[in-house]
């Protein structure tokens, strides 16, 4: 996948889920620097509704647009997890670390479906290619 065809995808994927506000710039990486062999991460910043995705560049079109699909659901249920993780400011740490792990299960199961949904793919090679979370923007970016 070219830089361009990435772009493509996400802003057509960024439109049909609503996402319009969001800046979204793609970052193609070498594979082997994802975590945990995960096909895609994005990191976001909340108050300036900008992201990062990363995808690497060696991947089959298909491939990368249920992987685009399922970072940007990622992104349509960060209002719910930021409301989660106030409603758990509350608890104990390892009440709120336990629930929090449930939810991310649960939201990572939730990506998957509707990226192959969305994408038009009933497949997935391997179900623990998307990251585990989403996590804030990496230092140093905007
Ligand atoms: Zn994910």
């Amino acid at each position: 996948m070219t830089q361009t065809q990435g772009e493509r995808l996400i802003a057509k994927w960024q439109q049909r889920c609503g996402l319009g506000e969001w800046t979204i710039r793609l970052l193609l990486i070498d594979a082997k620097t994802l975590t945990n062999g995960n096909w895609g991460e994005i990191h976001s910043n909340d108050e300036l509704l900008e992201a990062v995705m990363l995808l690497p560049s060696r991947r089959l079109l298909r491939e990368a647009e249920q992987t685009i699909c399922h970072e940007l659901v990622h992104l349509v249920n960060h209002e719910q997890c930021s409301l989660l993780e106030s409603v758990c400011s509350g608890l104990n740490a390892r009440h709120k670390t336990s629930i929090l792990g449930l939810w991310a299960t649960a939201e990572e199961r939730l990506c998957n479906r509707l990226a192959r949904a969305l994408s038009n793919t009933t497949q997935i090679s391997d179900p623990k290619q998307f990251c585990d979370e989403e996590s804030p923007l990496p230092r140093g970016e905007e």
